[in-house]
């Protein structure tokens, strides 16, 4: 089983995330975007040579934990993607994914949105 996969089936939803502590400063990273609603910062296990992720500082925990009022969050965080996207360079394209629990192989609960660029994706997906 893959590490990540592995991760995945570890991980419990509830409480406070890495990526809590990350939107409110208490783990440093190397900021590509913020503003009042959201932060953008390399994945530490980058899967294509361009790989970040865009977090909301509104902690949901996952896609389908979101709700009708997230609504203009969630356009805001594409929003944000794709303007990030296009300052690191990916002209010719990329991939937003937003993993789901289990089956969806999340290991962190707090939503993100992947940005992966700079290579050739398959398809499917693993
Ligand atoms: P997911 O499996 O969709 O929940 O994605 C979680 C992602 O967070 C993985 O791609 C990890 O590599 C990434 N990650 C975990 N901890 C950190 C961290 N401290 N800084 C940056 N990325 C991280």
């Amino acid at each position: 089983m893959a590490d990540e996969v592995a991760k995945a089936l570890a991980a419990q939803p509830g409480g406070d995330t890495i990526f809590g502590k990350i939107t409110r400063k208490e783990i440093p990273v190397k900021l590509l975007y913020e503003d009042e609603q959201c932060i953008a910062f390399p994945d530490v296990a980058a899967q294509a040579p361009i790989h970040f992720l865009v977090v909301p500082k509104k902690p949901i925990s996952q896609m389908s934990k979101a709700e009708e009022s997230d609504a203009a969050l969630l356009g805001h965080l594409m929003v944000v993607a794709k303007k990030c996207a296009a300052e690191q360079g990916l002209s010719n394209g990329y991939r937003l994914v937003v993993n789901d629990g289990p089956d969806g192989g999340q290991s962190v609960y707090h939503i993100h949105i992947h940005v992966m660029g700079g290579r050739q994706m398959g398809w499917p997906p693993g």
